[in-house]
């Protein structure tokens, strides 16, 4: 399977060409996909940054984690075997007592 990725605006466009498919699929992602939690405070070691296709994780000197942009993640999963201390979860499947992860993440892009 070969993927071709194109940034569009504050987004960005995969294209997957399948083996047996005639063309190719395209998805776009526009909320989040995958949230960091707890766990990065403290570590933050940057592992996820450094699989990120699409570099969207940021975070800054003040900030205690690092954050996943909602407008750029392409919900490729590459970031959660990489973390260390498992701090990464797709949105549906965050611990309840991490919900509010999903707001901060959002959050930090907002400023
Ligand atoms: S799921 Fe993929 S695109 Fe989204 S933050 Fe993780 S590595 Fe980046
Ligand atoms: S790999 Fe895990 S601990 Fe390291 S910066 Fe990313 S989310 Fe935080």
């Amino acid at each position: 399977m070969r993927t071709d990725m194109v940034p569009s605006g504050h987004g960005a466009t995969i294209t997957v060409f399948c083996r047996g498919y005639p063309g190719p699929l395209k998805a776009s992602a526009s909320t989040v996909a995958y949230v960091i939690t707890e766990p990065c405070i403290g570590t933050k070691d940057a592992a996820c940054v450094e699989v990120c296709p699409v570099d969207c994780i940021h975070t800054d000197d003040n900030a205690p984690q690092y954050y996943i942009n909602p407008d750029e993640c392409i919900d490729c999963g590459a970031c959660e075997p990489v973390c260390p201390v498992s701090a990464i979860f797709p949105e549906d499947a965050v611990p309840e007592e991490w919900n509010h992860f999903v707001e901060s993440n959002s959050g930090f892009y907002k400023n």
